[in-house]
């Protein structure tokens, strides 16, 4: 008798444990996948990962793929993966808009795959070395393998001209490092900001790297002088596409950081004395969120320019 029930009992087996995966099978689908994909305007999409750190741009067309950032090196079966499901065509040329290893970590795989790097002079020459990174009070990086290296620098300004338009990448003012580029998608309307622009945290300025906090209010000028009405802008870090009117919210958060440190240096306040008085405490809830950089290492930065006034 036993084994007339068996079938039932596997097959009541089967059911449960088919549940369970297709339940499992749902929960993954229902989570965010790595890469989120949106498309931005024009021939531009932005592939934002889990954490929103180091956003890849991407031009896509029938001239194949232009990236901007190669995201960690961990990731980049994934990130291939969601180009993929967008494109079938090849990616010829990566941007790397500064030296952090959210922005170049994935060159070493991509320049494997035949993907030619481009980036600022100065980010060649800070990839030669062990790579200082600011967050968590500093900490370090190992130098990358030379083959991630860029094998196109530029000292000024460079333009790629594929899939119908002119693609400007260009030097920014020292602000979030001493070799930010900025990527403006001259037919698609699309800037790329790198990490000078992030929509969900205080700036980080890399002083390790050349980054200054006035750099940075002046970078920030440069972009919204050039963005119009309808001008699409990828942040380096943060949630989705935004546009000039997200760069004007920024940049006036840069004012207000800097003037209230102002204010409070010219009481005669130290900047351990700024620190505790808490003067971003109204915007810490939407900007200060992420403990590896807060206001509370910010402020440090802003007081040594004033300083040096
Ligand atoms: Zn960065």
């Amino acid at each position: 008798m036993t084994h007339q029930f068996l079938p039932l009992k596997l097959s009541q087996f089967i059911l449960v444990t088919t549940l369970a995966l297709s339940s499992i099978a749902y929960a993954q689908q229902s989570e965010r996948p790595p890469f989120q994909h949106y498309y931005v305007q024009g021939n531009v999409h932005m592939f934002e990962p889990a954490n929103t750190n180091g956003n890849p741009g991407a031009l896509i067309g029938d001239d194949g793929i232009l990236l901007i950032d190669s995201h960690f090196d961990f990731s980049v079966e994934d990130l291939l993966a969601s180009l993929g499901e967008v494109s079938d065509q090849e990616i010829n040329f990566v941007v790397n808009t500064h030296v952090h290893p959210d922005h170049i970590g994935g060159n070493n795989k991509l320049a494997a795959y035949g993907v030619t790097i481009l980036a600022h002079d100065s980010v060649r020459l800070q990839m030669l070395e062990e790579i200082r990174i600011p967050r968590r009070g500093g900490s370090y990086s190992p130098a990358p393998a030379p083959a991630a290296r860029p094998v196109i620098t530029y000292s000024e300004a460079i333009s790629f001209h594929l899939n119908g338009e002119e693609v400007r990448v260009f030097l920014a003012p020292p602000a979030h490092t001493g070799g930010d580029s900025f990527v403006y998608f001259m037919g698609s309307d699309v800037l790329h900001l790198g990490d000078v622009f992030r929509t969900n945290m205080y700036p980080i300025i890399d002083k390790y790297n050349g980054g200054s906090f006035h750099g940075m209010i002046e970078a920030m000028g440069l972009a919204i002088g050039m963005a119009g009405p309808n001008t699409k802008v990828i942040p380096g870090h943060g949630a989705g596409p935004s546009d000039r009117e997200g760069m004007i919210v920024y940049q006036q958060l840069l004012f207000t950081m800097r003037d209230r440190v102002q204010a409070l240096m010219e009481e005669g306040m130290s900047a351990e004395d700024i620190i505790a008085a808490e003067p971003m405490a109204d915007y810490d809830e939407r900007y200060g969120g992420i403990p590896s950089w807060t206001s509370v290492d910010v402020i440090p930065i802003i007081y040594e320019e004033l300083s040096e006034r």
